[in-house]
């Protein structure tokens, strides 16, 4: 029986869970463990995506993130249940409660898997290096702790009736452990790692203000403006809009890269982006030859005139 952590922040889904939960019902029964009451409402959606059961833990330690107590909720109840797989999204979160719980129970851990096969010995393949690898290693051990890779497989509804919904009760202390104690919010509304619409920009934009563009362009759609490192060192950017293997991974539906020449490190951070429009003086550039439309040219020229053909079309 497979074993499922629903990531969520306070009650809100991280919707990436829904892609953990595809691999995850291919592998047999499925369960899910809800950790902390204040995500209970979400139960009540997992069973269209195969969870056949829905254990809300509950405890003062689970009121707010933390990775000891989630970690140490979701072995006692792995280990309650007889579960032989306990799987999570490859996030930030899901990584750190499985690298606790690995530790807790000094057991091995795969990290974003983008398959799996059971077997005596069971197949993963992994990915690495930023995306770069894909990895085949074999899981030797009792109970499988894994972590599925983000954008690797789409999630989708099976259908299923409602799951199952019943309480558990963890045994946790509050000595060893680290606690939410406040939050400072950097970023409202989308951000880049959710925004439909992406528009980075890279050295060819030229300057911290020049990206004023960029912006324009992405209030127009709606969008996001993010960037490469040479903009984040170049300080015409806060890092926290940096996209790729040392920044943030986007999926976005389009994804605008302008002046942006597409080394790998950059690449593995958008790939994901289901549509890619290049807008590069360099024919030549990999970010133009891998793209699904490149307009070779001048960013500075280009920009401005899509944004003002959008303005015309708009009235
Ligand atoms: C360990 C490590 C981690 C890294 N992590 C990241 C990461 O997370 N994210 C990241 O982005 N990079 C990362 N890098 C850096 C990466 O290797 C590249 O150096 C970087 O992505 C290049 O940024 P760029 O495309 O903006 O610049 P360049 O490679 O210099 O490309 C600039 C592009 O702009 C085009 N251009 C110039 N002028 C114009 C114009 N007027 N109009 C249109 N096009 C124009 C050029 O033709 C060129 O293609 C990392 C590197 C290392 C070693």
């Amino acid at each position: 029986m497979i074993l499922a952590i629903v990531e969520h922040d306070r009650g809100t889904l991280n919707e990436l869970t829904l892609q953990a939960l595809a691999v995850a019902r291919d592998l047999g029964d499925v369960e899910a463990v809800i950790l902390g009451s204040a995500g209970a409402g979400l139960a009540e959606e997992l069973g269209a995506h195969g969870v056949s059961k829905v254990h809300v833990a509950d405890h003062e330690l689970l009121a707010d993130y933390g990775p000891d107590a989630w970690a140490e909720t979701t072995r006692q109840l792995a280990d309650a249940i007889g579960a032989e797989v306990v799987l999570a999204i490859g996030s930030d979160r899901g990584n750190e409660v499985m690298a606790h719980i690995a530790a807790r129970l000094d057991a091995p851990m795969v990290a974003n898997v983008i398959s799996v096969t059971p077997g005596e010995d069971w197949g993963v393949v992994r990915v690495r290096w930023g995306g770069s690898l894909h990895e085949e290693a074999l899981v030797v051990a009792p109970l499988k702790l894994l972590t599925v890779a983000p954008h690797a497989l789409a999630a989708s509804e099976v259908g299923g009736p409602q799951a199952e919904v019943v309480p558990f009760m963890p045994s946790l202390s509050d000595e060893g452990v680290t606690r939410v104690i406040d939050r400072a919010t950097l970023a409202e509304g989308i951000t880049l790692a959710t925004a439909p619409i992406v528009v980075s920009g890279g050295r060819g934009v030229g300057s911290a203000e020049n990206f004023s563009i960029l912006e324009e362009l992405a209030d127009q759609f709606g969008g996001v403006v993010g960037c490469s490192r040479v903009a984040t060192n170049n300080g015409w950017r806060p890092h926290s809009d940096q996209v790729g293997q040392t920044g943030t991974r986007v999926a976005p539906d389009l994804y605008i890269a302008c002046g942006i020449s597409g080394a790998i490190q950059h690449w593995v951070g958008m790939m994901a982006s289901k549509k890619v429009m290049a807008i590069n003086t360099d024919a030549e550039a990999p970010m133009v030859t891998k793209a699904d439309y490149a307009l070779v040219g001048n960013l500075h020229e280009i920009v401005p005139a899509i944004i003002e053909e959008i303005r015309n079309r708009r009235g």
